[in-house]
């Protein structure tokens, strides 16, 4: 990043942001709403727009792609995931005919995976066939055992789902087809997590991603958001049980070929075993063009996906243009894009000024920071005390267990660690 222009913010003249970098090449996350429609109607949801069955155009689609492609935007390696609305309720022929409109303007170059979520109802054998014909990557939306995943998702009649999403999972399985989960955490699952690591070693998944109830967009509350405190403590917990948990069962947390991975550990480990660790500002949600999102009638955005459709105060609308005629990506000069960058940037100068986890998480995700505190220059959220800070102290403890002892004669110099609340520390092992 070079070159400083004046901020336009009004609240901080002395504000110096960095020129938004080039989106050229850096397109990682392509992730394209197929339909807002969602089948379900699960409480925690943060998706506006849930109930409307309307379909993306093809050639609103197309639209996307010739710019995207045409403008050299993606990296090497692009994962579109069809999301935001339930995907499996737009029928096979549509992704069929998106799949090849897709492959017809991406280049050589570009290596394009697609990817599904969905909440797993609709996943029958003619699914499963259609994955493996094409590559698809699948994720399933289960929050653990039937009494946890039925509190919360629901169908609009308020009849649970579990019995069903494990009948789409059955179909995976018939298939012999990988896949793997995302479980919504709330503050009842935190006080269960041997009952969710068993549920979950034994349903056969080959990742678990473990979200959080999240304060962000349509979703004004979350369980555990009432006594924070209670809610760090219990969670530190229950990241340490789960980890406890996977070192058993694979014999060591960073096992290569584990049975089954955790996300939020496996990026600790990722981030601490990047060359350029310690050197990195800015993360793919907080950098603009390295996740683009494209709802189903041609609007855009960048950074955090939940973004899309939302406004901020001061700022208005976060949509960046409409593919169908606007400039993608917008215009070095756009003003409503710099305005955003400009405070999302801020933010993590704040973050990377003031956090002793700065080197994890990179200055965080704006719409957890949106969602929370109302403004994007802001730093700590609930979200960031839980899977940042929380996580990373329960990573490095684990492995500072597995660390070899060190012989009698070696006397360790004081050094510098993350405390339990986030502060750093100087502490002298010896
Ligand atoms: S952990 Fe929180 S405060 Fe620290 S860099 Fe991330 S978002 Fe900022």
């Amino acid at each position: 990043m070079n070159g400083l222009l004046a901020s336009l913010a009004p609240d901080s003249p002395a504000r110096q942001t960095a020129a938004p970098p080039d989106w050229k090449g850096q397109l990682q996350l392509l992730i394209v709403q197929p339909s807002p429609f969602c089948n379900l109607d699960c409480d925690y949801c943060y998706l506006p727009d849930r109930q409307n069955t309307r379909r993306m155009d093809l050639s609103t689609l197309e639209a996307a792609a010739t710019k995207i492609f045409a403008t050299g935007l993606p990296c090497p390696e692009l994962t579109v995931v069809w999301h935001a609305g339930e995907p499996l309720a737009v029928p096979r022929e549509w992704y069929l005919k998106a799949f090849d409109l897709l492959a017809k303007h991406c280049p050589e170059s570009v290596t394009l995976t697609h990817n599904i979520q969905t909440n797993g109802v609709l996943i029958d054998d003619g699914w499963v066939t259609f994955f493996q014909d094409h590559g698809v990557r699948v994720g399933v939306s289960i929050d653990g055992p039937d009494w946890l995943h039925d509190r919360h998702r629901r169908t609009r009649d308020n009849r649970g789902t579990h019995a069903r999403v494990m009948r789409g999972i059955e179909a995976l399985h018939r298939g012999d087809f990988p896949f793997h989960v995302i479980c919504v955490l709330t503050r009842e699952s935190l006080d269960h997590p041997d009952e969710l690591f068993d549920f979950f070693a034994n349903l056969g998944t080959i990742h678990l991603c473990l979200n959080i109830e999240e304060i962000e967009s349509a979703n004004r509350s979350s369980s555990l958001a009432g006594n924070v405190e209670d809610t760090e403590h219990a969670f530190r917990q229950f990241m340490a049980r789960m980890a406890e948990r996977l070192c058993s069962a694979n014999g060591s947390l960073a096992h290569s070929a584990p049975r089954m991975r955790i996300r939020e550990i496996d990026d600790i480990l990722l981030a601490l075993r990047h060359p350029g660790f310690g050197q990195q500002v800015g993360n793919s949600q907080n950098l603009p063009g390295q996740i683009l999102s494209i709802a189903w009638d041609g609007r855009f955005a960048t950074f955090s996906p939940e973004l899309l459709g939302q406004s901020a105060p001061g700022l208005g609308d976060l949509t960046l243009g409409n593919v169908l005629n606007d400039p993608l990506p917008p215009l070095p000069d756009d003003a409503r894009y710099l305005r955003q960058w400009s405070d999302i940037w801020q933010g993590i100068e704040n973050c990377r000024k003031s956090c002793a986890y700065f080197n994890f998480c990179r200055g965080g995700a704006p719409s957890n920071k949106l969602g929370e505190t109302g403004r994007f220059d802001t730093t700590e959220t609930l979200f960031c005390r839980l899977t940042q800070k929380a996580v990373t102290d329960v990573v490095l403890a684990a492995l500072d267990r597995d660390l070899p002892s060190l012989p009698q004669h070696v006397k360790p110099k004081p050094r510098f660690w993350l405390g339990e609340n986030g502060h750093n520390k100087m502490h002298n092992r010896s």
